[in-house]
């Protein structure tokens, strides 16, 4: 089955599929080649031309020879393009999830994505090293030998191309259905994949609340669904199978009982029976070895609508910005009359407001009221609808998004630190920083002590999300990652909420000291986060409603 999409990748992975589409057409040139002479020498036994034979064997072995070196260089071939196949599509996905942005990968589809991009793309492997190449030598093989059979003997040279056709033909009827069940199915593993990725995340949540029972019922229901999906697809494909099976066994049956009527009525000679019995199966072969690597990479096509989904999605943001020059560290922020509505209506109105270079401006404001949503628009996960967003003069969309992530950091109220070490996690947007550089880093977010009393301090490994320290030290060391980072704007969304207030004015107080230049923003619920801010803007219902200087 040739999908349109899955075509569409192949851009990438061209050069592979037409290296393993040249050495499987030698190999089925070995297998013919050795078909021709077995059936010449047969016929030179048969026919007491008894000179003829050795001279026929001893290249015949060497035919042998040559196809072994062949098949065995084609597997290794396609084990290596296998890797490579599926990096350059993993590599291509990624590359275009990245594009979408965080608002695309929200929203519960992490563990559909992640199936797609790991599980599917190691399914479709098959369909690219494997499927594809022998199309092409499906498509040119058996035409080259049918057309020189029939140089021998038309009317069963014409039947064994009937039922060649026949057997690429006829299971294309079940292609549609077949694509149909594949899809219901894959998306049931999908679900399965995302509901297993949410109850190991909520485990904890689920033993509190005395759920886990419940939840782990459900899942086993979710993989019985799966079952039956994936024996319904079966079905279909077995089907499938047996057609071009049919096909084969009553073609060459039927192509053998027309030559031999040739060679009773005297139009062809004697070895032509044995030329087709022989040459029918290298017909059929390349036929066969497409079906069984269909069933090989057949369970791919199920994601091809995650990858669908991927490689059509809109990113929120266009990033066909000029400058790639991020902003300098004393820099104005400024926006003007921003309007934003999320599909369901809520979002901000007529934002306007001034953060003055190297000041801090303090967001507040209840629950709901819009804050991180202006967030957002600072750093362009979305853009406004109407109003402009100005960093230095220059509105955000002018700005490379390159230019403008390294003009603005954020720490969120959710941060998210990887498996590796604590050292690792602070580099994260400046690997090549001293030490020096993190551990003032460390000391400006106050993390430095509790890091150094970590077990192995900067080198201690964290686990994923860092589950071992308390959310106060995770939020020390993501803000303690952005000063690292070193960006003219810095904007915290409620990145201090789950420290105590000392601590919290301590970060404050010091970030204030160290990093002068930097324009702040901070969001906050506590007066006391706000306490050094030059203006404190307050938003309600997605409208500044006061923007006054603190006493
Ligand atoms: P705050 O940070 O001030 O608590 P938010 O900016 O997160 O508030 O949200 C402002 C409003 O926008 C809320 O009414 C919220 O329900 C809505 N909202 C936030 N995110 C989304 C979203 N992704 N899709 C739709 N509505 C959203
Ligand atoms: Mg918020």
């Amino acid at each position: 089955m040739i999908h349109r999409r899955l075509l569409q990748l192949v851009g990438v992975v061209a050069g592979p599929v037409v290296l393993m589409a040249a050495l499987s057409t030698l190999v089925s040139a070995c297998h013919i080649a050795g078909a021709v002479l077995a059936a010449t020498v047969l016929a030179d036994l048969t026919g007491g031309n008894l000179t003829a034979v050795p001279p026929a064997i001893a290249v015949l072995v060497g035919v042998v020879v040559v196809r072994a070196v062949l098949l065995w260089s084609r597997e290794v071939t396609a084990a290596r393009f296998g890797i490579a196949i599926r990096t350059r599509l993993r590599g291509e996905l990624l590359r275009r999830i990245t594009q979408l942005g965080p608002g695309w990968t929200q929203g519960g589809r992490a563990g559909a994505i992640t199936h797609t991009v790991v599980d599917g793309v190691e399914a479709l492997d098959a369909y690219y090293s494997r499927y594809l190449p022998q199309l092409i030598v499906t498509c040119v093989v058996p035409i080259g030998v049918a057309g020189w059979l029939f140089t021998v003997s038309v009317p069963a040279a014409a039947v064994l191309t009937v039922a060649v056709l026949c057997a690429v033909v006829v299971p294309r009827f079940w292609d549609a259905r077949l694509l149909r069940t594949g899809q219901t199915r894959w998306s049931a593993y999908e679900k399965l994949a995302a509901d297993y990725l949410e109850a190991t995340h909520a485990i904890s949540v689920l033993r509190v609340f005395g759920a886990g029972r419940r939840i782990g019922e459900a899942l086993a229901e979710r993989g019985e669904h799966l079952h039956r999906r994936t024996m319904t697809q079966l079905r279909v494909s077995l089907v499938e199978a047996g057609a071009s099976a049919l096909a084969l066994h009553l073609g060459t049956a039927v192509t053998i009982v027309v030559a031999c009527a040739g060679v009773l009525g005297g139009v062809t000679p004697a070895g032509s029976v044995l030329l087709f019995l022989l040459c029918a199966r290298e017909c059929f072969r390349p036929v066969l070895d497409l079906s069984a690597y269909w069933h090989l990479g057949y369970q791919g096509l199920g994601a091809v609508k995650g990858i669908d989904e991927i490689l059509t999605a809109h990113p929120a943001v266009v990033d066909t910005g000029t400058r790639t020059e991020p902003a300098r560290a004393g820099v104005r922020l400024r926006l003007r009359n921003v309007d934003y509505r999320y599909p369901n209506g809520t979002g901000v109105t007529d934002v306007s407001f001034d953060c003055a270079p190297g000041s801090t401006t303090g967001i507040v404001g209840p629950s709901g009221a819009g804050k991180s949503t202006l967030a957002r628009l600072i750093v362009r996960h979305a853009d406004p609808q109407q109003g402009t967003i100005e960093l230095d003069g220059t509105p955000i969309t002018e700005y490379t998004l390159a230019a403008l992530r390294a003009s603005i950091g954020v720490v969120g109220q959710h941060t998210y630190l990887f498996h590796g070490t604590v050292e690792e996690n602070l580099r994260l947007a400046r690997p090549d920083a001293t030490f020096e550089e993190v551990r003032t880093a460390a000391f400006i977010a106050d993390a430095l002590e509790f890091i150094e009393a970590l077990p192995q301090g900067f080198a201690t490994v964290l686990t994923e999300n860092a589950v071992q320290l308390s959310g106060g030290q995770r939020q020390r060391l993501a803000i303690a990652r952005a000063v690292l980072a070193a960006t003219p704007v810095l904007l915290f969304d409620e990145a201090t909420s789950a420290l105590d207030v000392d601590t919290e004015q301590r970060v404050l107080t010091r970030l204030a000291e160290h990093c002068r230049g930097i324009t702040r923003i901070v969001i906050a619920h506590r007066e006391s986060a706000l306490r050094d801010a030059d203006v404190v803007v307050t938003i309600e219902s997605g409208r500044v409603v006061s923007s006054v200087t603190p006493l």
